[in-house]
This record gives C-alpha cells, structure tokens and sequence, in this order.
C-alpha cells in the first residue's frame, strides 16, 4: 500500500482532466463525444517557430542550458519587457514559473490572495508548497473582477501574495488599467505583499491590454509577472514558460528549478526566441478569429433559456451561468441541484463534455472553450441547446 506525502494528501485530480478522461471513457465506448472543455488553442504552432526548432536540433541546441534559461530567450523577454535578463526565468511552461514561485516563498499557514474564480491550479500548486489560498467570491455582479476593498479586507500579516490573472481563466475578465492602480494603491500599503500577475492570455484580449507592471510600476520592486508561449503562439506542448521578477526572486526559483528539471528544453527555447522575436501576423489573425468566436458563442447560449452567459473580454473561455436551470429535472426524474450536475446531465444525455464552475470556485456556472472550429462550436451550442430542452422545471 502506498504511503503518499501528507504535501500531496487531498490534493485531487484536476476537475478539467476527470471531464476529459469521463469524455474519453464514452467516446472510447461508441459515445459521440464532443469536449469543449480544454484550454488550447485548436491552431498549430506557426512555420517559423517550428522550423526555429529544426535548425535548433540540427545546430546541435541539444545540451543542458543554463538553469534560468537559455540566454537569447531571457535577453528577448527581458528587452520586450524594458528590463535586464537577470529579472528573467525560463521554466517548463507558466506553469512551473507559479510552482517554483511558491515553492520558493511560501511556509506553512502563509497567505496567497486569489480571486476566485480562477484557474484551478492555483489551488492546488498553493496547498503543494504549503500555503493556504484565501479565495475572494467575485461573482457575475462584479464582473468578476476582485475590487479594492475586497482585497484590503484580506490582507492579514501572513499575506505573502495577490495573485491576480488578467484576461482571466475562466471568466475571460479583463482588469482596466484603473481597477490595477486602484488594487496597487491598496497593495501600497501593504509592503509585505508580493504580487503576481499571470497575463498569459495578454495577447489574446479583446478590450485594451494594461500589464500590472505598466499600470502599477512603483510596485515592480515586488511584482511577479509570469507569461510564455502556450496560448498566444499556439505552444501548449512545447512548455515555454516565464516570470519577470527582482532578481532576488529569480535567484530563489532558479534554485528550485535547478534541482526539480535542471530548466526547460534547449529546443523548445530556441522555437520560443523565433516566437517572441520573430512575426506576429498570426496573433493578430488569431485574435479576431477567436472574437469571432466569441461572438457567435456567446449570442449561441444566450439563446439558450436558463443559460446567462457574460460577454469576456479576453482569454478564450464563456463562463455562463447555469443557475436557471438547476432545480430542473432531467427525463429519469433527477433533479439537478448543481453546476456538476448539470455538467453530468449534458455529457450524459448531449455527450457535450464542459467545466463546472466549483472547479474555479465559483458553483453556479460552467466554463466553455471556445478555441475549436467554428463548426464543432455550432455542434456544441446545439448539444447544450438539446440537453436543456430535455430538463423540466420541478
Ligand atoms: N495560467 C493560466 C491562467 C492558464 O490558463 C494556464 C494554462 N491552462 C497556465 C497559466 C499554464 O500555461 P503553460 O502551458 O505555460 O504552463
């Protein structure tokens, strides 16, 4: 029998995997699935990245590079960003930036401030170094969007960290660059507050853009920034990842990174110095496809009655309300009491696979992809349209 670590003790299987593995298991039985459930861009990675990564490979780009990452990269990200290369780390995708960050911060009973809801990770990568999330409700009403007194209201002295992520997963809410100096004058007052801003959908944003660093750049000295190549460059499987920070900080992770994975893959960092540096057409392109999108995704299931669904302002997520159909009785007599259930009932019965909102701590909702083709999402808003036309008021 095995005996896990009390780190990992609880910690469960991500909610988005179980949805795709349960879509998975149908699909493998004969079902007719369709998931619109995963954050990932359905475009390929573009020619020049990849070639950037052939040429890598036959150049020999094929060592151990150096633990924070490879140089041109850090310098590439370092000059876009206005800062040295030594404010830089390169991980394993943005991921593992947040990993090592609370790794590298975080002891027992400390305090990260997340508004929720958010992408579910966070949770989990907070309670694996120890700390415990303080999630702040920002419900439809706010826009889903934490304000200043919210925020002042959570601070306590084992704060070690806000972690903000504009445009956002799940919602696709998007902080102006008011609402980010209004948090920062909140945060001012509380010089034992870090503050990390993950804008790894910042490209992918259909109101304007304002980094935290630009809207708040007196709090730099203690501001984490962390972004990569994942979602704007269509890069999900090459784990390019990284965080702006004062070097203290990045010494400190590249300290973790150093005895966790030695740093990222050379090839994939060299593909990621063709992406930052090289044309940016296709995110242009992407963007007002995804809008379109959007567009059409949001007028779908707002047609839909029960469903409620906001319109986002950036990221490639609808986070509508279900609300207005719980209570409602599915065909076999079973009452839907939750954003789960619901889920269940329209994989069930529609074989539409999408995220319930608990699993960004925010029950009541669910969380739609909309980075598939356009004709699985005419399918999918059908599907959805079906599986609450089967459902009976109780
Ligand atoms: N932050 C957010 C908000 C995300 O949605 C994701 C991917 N789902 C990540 C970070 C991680 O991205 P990466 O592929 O770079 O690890």
């Amino acid at each position: 029998m095995l005996r896990k670590s009390s780190r990992i003790d609880g910690m469960a299987l991500s909610e988005i995997v179980a949805i795709s593995e349960a879509a998975a298991r149908l699909r493998a039985s004969g079902h007719d699935v369709l998931a619109l459930s995963t954050g990932e861009p359905d475009f390929p990675t573009p020619p020049h990245v990849r070639k950037a990564a052939t040429l890598a490979m036959q150049n020999g780009v094929t060592r151990y590079m150096p633990t924070s990452g490879m140089p041109a990269l850090r310098k590439a990200v370092a000059d876009a960003a206005g800062v040295a290369p030594a404010h830089v780390i390169v991980s394993t995708g943005a991921k593992q930036v947040l990993a090592n960050m609370f790794l590298a911060t975080l002891d027992p009973g400390d305090e990260v401030v997340v508004p929720a809801p958010c992408w579910s990770s966070y949770f989990d990568m907070v309670a694996l170094a120890g700390g415990e999330t303080v999630k702040l409700r920002c419900g439809a009403e706010a826009g889903f969007k934490m304000t200043p007194e919210q925020l002042e209201a959570a601070i306590t002295p084992r704060t070690r960290w806000l972690l903000l992520n504009s445009p956002s997963n799940p919602t696709g809410a998007v902080y102006t660059a008011a609402e980010l100096a209004a948090l920062g004058a909140v945060l001012k007052r509380h010089p034992h507050v870090w503050i990390a801003s993950d804008e790894i959908y910042d490209l992918i944003c259909y109101a304007p853009f304002t980094s935290f660093r630009q809207a708040c750049p007196e709090l730099a000295d203690r501001t984490m920034l962390i972004n990569g190549v994942s979602k704007a460059h269509a890069m999900t499987g090459w784990r390019i990842g990284w965080g702006i920070a004062p070097p203290t900080l990045i010494d400190a992770m590249t300290a973790v990174q150093g005895q966790v994975t030695s740093g990222a893959c050379s090839i994939a960092q060299a593909a990621a110095v063709a992406a930052v540096t090289g044309d940016m057409q296709h995110i242009d392109d992407r963007r007002d496809a995804f809008r379109a999108r959007r567009d059409y995704v949001v007028d779908a299931l707002n047609a839909i009655p029960g469903i409620d669904c906001p319109v986002p302002d950036g990221a490639f997520y609808v986070f509508p309300s279900c609300a207005g159909v719980l209570g409602h009785k599915t065909p076999d007599g079973t009452v839907l009491e939750t954003d789960a259930d619901f889920c269940g009932h329209v994989l069930a019965s529609a074989g539409l696979a999408i995220v319930p909102g608990r699993a960004f701590g925010l029950p009541g909702h669910f969380r739609l992809s909309y980075a598939y083709a356009r004709s699985d999402l005419e399918e999918g808003c059908a599907r959805l349209q079906r599986a609450v036309a089967d459902l009976t008021p109780n």
